[in-house]
């Protein structure tokens, strides 16, 4: 049921917050201030809401076209064993961990699964963290299923109604109250999902009793590996990518500082080929700073974070190699397709880079087969870095 909040008692409206519980975001974090009335601290960001308040829960009319599922290109053979695990674990009614590598194609092996909840008329919600991510998905889910009302879910979007299978971001499920049939959430065990009991309720509040939920994650941490074990959860490891090429082994190198002469030497080094090159740093902030310093230099550089307003052009201008060097701030850790880069990340030690984030920034290279070199700079090897490349070399074993 989609959720709206009003300030009068209707017929399926529930008190917001009601026996120091919030019906909005199930919390319990209760403030009664002097006047007697209960405010939410934990959803207080959407917008405060009262015990004066009402969420009223409203069924939606969905359109339950005929569905067809149309892929021109043939899934790979892990990418089908995957397909079909989802598919049996549907037909066992479990929920499932996918677990796979940056570029292994897991939306794909995700598609026969949705069908078959859509056709029995359910309602499927993809939750994705990102919203640049959640563009780019939304766009293939719509070629791939034509005739199906699909629609996308972020701040400052309007919903379609009457769409049985929504996009979403995980701050979004607000809106939902046992709505959903199937739950995929992509990136599970990473930011902002990780350690979130927040999210964790919203997705919660927000499926049905009933409902499937499928994990997918590069990365499984101690919480979902209990699961595994005690089977709760089916498990399923695809460590190929669509090309079969292994990931690349991150090098770590010693700096201290955001740049030095040791980073540009390497720079220098890489760029003698024609080949594009991505730096990644821990904020905006050395984003902007690095920027300014290597145009001064002369390279051809740019800066890519959330504050860029015209990211899409200049992708454009790095995939055909008119722009060499593309910083980024961690936007573009997934989601993003470039043939013949190479990646640095400057002071990985910091906290910003996580296991996760360190392993979707390799994944940036060889994504299309080719080869490609992956350098962390750091001041001091972090446990983090050292994960990342243990996985990565785990990951590559089972090639
Ligand atoms: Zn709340």
């Amino acid at each position: 049921m989609y959720e709206r909040i009003i300030n009068e008692k209707k017929l399926d409206a529930v008190c917001a917050i009601e026996s120091l519980k919030c019906n909005r975001c199930f919390g319990e974090n209760i403030k009664i201030d002097e006047y007697g009335i209960s405010h939410c601290l934990d959803c207080y960001d959407y917008f405060n809401i009262t015990s004066l308040d009402y969420c009223l829960r409203l069924k939606r009319n969905l359109s339950h076209n005929h569905n067809v599922l149309r892929v021109d290109f043939p899934l790979t053979r892990e990418q089908k064993s995957g397909s079909q695990f989802l598919v049996n674990c549907y037909k066992e009614r479990k929920n499932a961990l996918l677990q796979a590598v940056c570029g292994a194609g897991k939306t794909e092996m995700t598609l026969e699964l949705i069908k078959l909840f859509l056709d029995e008329r359910k309602t499927v919600g993809f939750v994705i963290p990102r919203v640049e991510i959640i563009k780019q998905v939304f766009k293939r889910m719509k070629s791939y299923f034509p005739f199906t009302s699909v629609s996308c879910l972020y701040g400052g979007c309007i919903l379609v109604m009457d769409s049985p299978f929504i996009i979403v971001t995980p701050q979004q499920l607000i809106k939902f109250y046992r709505e959903f049939d199937l739950i995929i959430i992509d990136e599970v065990d990473a930011f902002p999902f990780k350690d979130n009991l927040f999210l964790e309720r919203l997705v919660d509040k927000s499926k049905k009793d009933d409902a499937m939920l499928v994990y997918m994650s590069a990365t499984i941490s101690g919480k979902y590996k209990k699961m595994i074990d005690n089977g709760e959860l089916a498990y399923f490891l695809l460590a190929k990518r669509y090309h079969e090429q292994p990931l690349p082994i991150p090098k770590f190198i010693q700096s201290d500082g955001l740049v030095n002469k040791k980073v540009f030497t390497l720079i220098n080094l890489l760029q003698e080929e024609d080949r594009g090159l991505i730096i990644y740093v821990s904020s905006i902030k050395k984003a902007t700073q690095l920027q300014n310093i290597m145009s001064i230099e002369g390279y051809s550089v740019q800066a890519i974070t959330s504050e860029t307003l015209n990211k899409n052009a200049v992708l454009k201008l790095f995939s055909k190699r008119e722009l060499r060097i593309l910083i980024s701030s961690t936007i573009l850790e997934r989601g993003v397709t470039f043939k013949n880069v190479d990646v640095i990340v400057l002071q990985s030690e910091s906290e910003v880079f996580t296991q996760s984030s360190l392993i979707q920034i390799a994944g940036r290279v060889g994504r299309m087969g080719d080869e490609g070199r992956v350098i962390f700079f750091a001041s001091t090897v972090s446990k983090e870095m050292l994960a990342a490349k243990k996985a990565i070399l785990e990951f590559n074993k089972q090639l």
